[in-house]
């Protein structure tokens, strides 16, 4: 669970998050859209602490996560983020990707970490590659090796930033049905996407975010269907 309550955020004088107020129930999925440049990622970095807020609150599984009360990397274990450019780590293997994190920062024994690693590069159709090199593999193949590597450290939220906008479009839908499983599963998300289609599917709650701040947010059929703010009607018609 993630509450979120009033946040904001600036780079120097550019205020880009104003007072958001979220909220992501165990498993939820919540998917985020709006404009480039309106805040999905720094929202999500913020929510994995890669960014530090200004103000305003930020609960996680009923925590309030502070800088100075709390160890951001035990913090970042918890939330796992996959990124639009995979970010997998060219020198190691796709099982090397795998284990890094959790042998390196959780002390998970080696073997352990291969046996699990192993399980999850089955989950994601990747069983036969954990051996190979990210630089052989296919985007839909490296983003699902990645969204393996976060789930490898049993994270209680995944954050997905765009993981399908890097990828050519007959390889979209193999990464937005690893997505959709683990949605199934009953694991809490949020997602920002450009997929429609995905976000009406497997979306719980639908947030329009225009300049830094929520303007609408509902269930996916309200939202698409019945939009209420002029903003958001005037950018749902300009991507549908
Ligand atoms: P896109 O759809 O293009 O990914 P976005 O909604 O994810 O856009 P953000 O990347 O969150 O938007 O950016 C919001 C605003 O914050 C933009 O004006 C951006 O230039 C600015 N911004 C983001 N990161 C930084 C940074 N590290 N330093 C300064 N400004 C930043
Ligand atoms: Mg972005």
């Amino acid at each position: 669970m993630i509450r979120v309550d009033k946040l904001n955020k600036s780079f120097g004088d550019l205020h880009v998050l104003k007072d958001i107020d979220l909220t992501v129930r165990e498993s939820d999925v919540v998917v985020l859209i709006g404009a480039s440049g309106s805040g999905k990622s720094t929202l999500l970095r913020c929510l994995n602490f890669l960014e530090i807020k200004n103000s305003g609150e930020i609960i996680i599984e009923n925590e309030q996560i502070e800088l100075h009360t709390h160890n951001l990397n035990n913090v970042r274990q918890r939330v796992g983020m996959v990124f639009q450019h995979f970010n997998l780590f060219p020198h190691k293997t796709v099982l090397g990707n795998i284990i890094e994190a959790p042998t390196q920062v959780k002390d998970v024994k080696k073997e352990q970490a291969i046996k699990e690693g192993k399980e999850l590069l089955d989950k994601v159709g990747l069983g036969d590659k954990y051996d190979v090199y990210p630089s052989t593999l296919s985007g839909g193949q490296k983003q699902r090796v990645a969204i393996a590597r976060a789930l490898a450290m049993k994270p209680d939220v995944m954050l997905f930033d765009e993981p399908t906008s890097a990828l050519d479009p007959e390889l979209v839908g193999e990464v937005l049905s690893t997505i959709k499983e683990l949605a199934e599963e009953g694991m809490t998300m949020v997602v920002v996407t450009h997929e429609m289609g995905f976000a009406r599917e497997v979306g719980d709650w639908v947030f329009y975010m225009h300049d830094g701040k929520i303007v609408e947010y509902g269930p996916p059929n309200e939202l698409f269907d019945n939009p209420k703010e002029e903003r958001t009607q005037a950018f749902l018609s300009s991507i549908l």
